[in-house]
């Protein structure tokens, strides 16, 4: 079967031909109806991240059983069903409540999970370690289904946590409107009564920013001038959130300018920014953390609000032989929502 290979830091993505797996004891084997392709790939293929290469690329899979591996119940051949993306030990605290994203025993594992260290989804076939890591889609398309797993999960996740600073007359400030802003913009209005402003660099972005449920807009090519748009918009009391998409110094710059005292400072963005962090370097009462991905039981909220019409990652589809070329494009700044490889 054809699939995207990881070669090595440093080495572009290739499509290779690799036998087609079969699963063993507890496992599932998975036709790809769609796999998302995430910026944290080009990470995994330009930084020292500790991946072994050689092996399958794609970490936001969904699709449809093929075959179930002996002892495995609970599903039947055909099943439309998503792939929870952080593969944990499943067993830990963490795991046992299903925020295997925390895995106590992350470091042991040999890998993050399908795309990140394991064979991903971006193939014709997937093999799934066990059945825990499956979530059902109902009536939802895997196609739809496949970038929820990490492009609206990651920020689901993020903004739940934020829930009681969100209240009405707060601002949640969202920068960057890639596959994980576009998803942030539609969780925050389904789930806070706050008002958003997004930030991009990109009008294309914005605009659709704004189609989403975006109060409010800023390019944020200029950080100053940015902050002071920001700040007028939000006024005083400053943001209750800023959910940081992007995490670039540009970014973690302009956040740190319009944070509001009691805040939340999230950071779910790779892009290596920092901030110097001590007593005084943001207001009074502002919580700053990098939540990682999200739990299995999310996972389930999150398709649920899919298949109820809450959400919709707006994608765009590709052929699997074309990943070279879309990993490019995302590169460039040039993808607009999410794009999603079909086998
Ligand atoms: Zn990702
Ligand atoms: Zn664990």
């Amino acid at each position: 079967m054809k699939a995207v290979r990881f070669n090595g830091v440093g080495k572009p993505a290739t499509v290779e031909d690799v036998p087609r797996p079969e699963p063993g004891p507890g496992q599932v084997l998975l036709k790809i109806g769609g796999a998302g392709v995430c910026h944290s790939d080009l990470h995994v293929m330009e930084e020292e991240l500790g991946f072994r290469a050689g092996f399958t690329l794609g970490h936001e899979n969904a699709g449809w059983i093929a075959a179930l591996g002996e002892g495995v119940g609970g599903f039947k051949e055909g099943d439309a069903v998503a792939v929870y993306g952080p593969w944990g030990c499943g067993h830990c605290h963490a795991c046992q409540v299903s925020m295997e994203n925390y895995c106590e025993n992350a470091e042991r594992l040999g890998g993050a999970g399908g795309g990140l260290g394991f064979d991903g989804g971006m193939a014709e076939y997937m093999l799934v370690p066990a059945a825990r890591l499956l979530v059902p889609l109902g009536s939802l398309d895997p196609r739809q289904a496949a970038p929820l797993s990490d492009a609206a999960l990651t920020p689901y996740h993020a903004i739940k946590r934020a829930l009681p600073r969100l209240a009405a007359g707060a601002t949640a400030v969202v920068l960057g409107v890639g596959g994980l802003g576009h998803m942030a913009v539609q969780l925050l209005r389904a789930l806070a009564p706050v008002r958003i402003v997004a930030g991009d660099v990109d009008a294309a972005k914005l605009r659709q920013a704004r189609e989403l449920g975006a109060d409010a807009t800023v390019d944020t090519r200029d950080v100053e001038a940015a902050a002071a748009a920001i700040r007028d918009i939000v006024g005083p009391r400053g943001a209750a959130l800023v959910l940081d998409c992007v995490g670039i110094q540009p970014t973690f710059d302009l956040g740190a300018r319009v944070l509001g005292r009691d805040s939340r400072w999230t950071i779910v963005g790779l892009g290596g920014g920092h901030h110097d962090f001590r007593f005084g370097s943001t207001p009074y009462g502002c919580e700053v953390c990098t939540p990682y991905w999200g739990g299995r039981a999310e996972l389930m909220e999150v398709i649920a609000m899919a298949r109820d019409g809450r959400i919709r990652a707006h994608i765009t589809e590709y052929p699997l032989e074309r990943a070279p070329e879309v990993y490019a494009e995302l590169k460039a700044g040039k993808v607009v929502g999410r794009a999603v490889l079909v086998p």
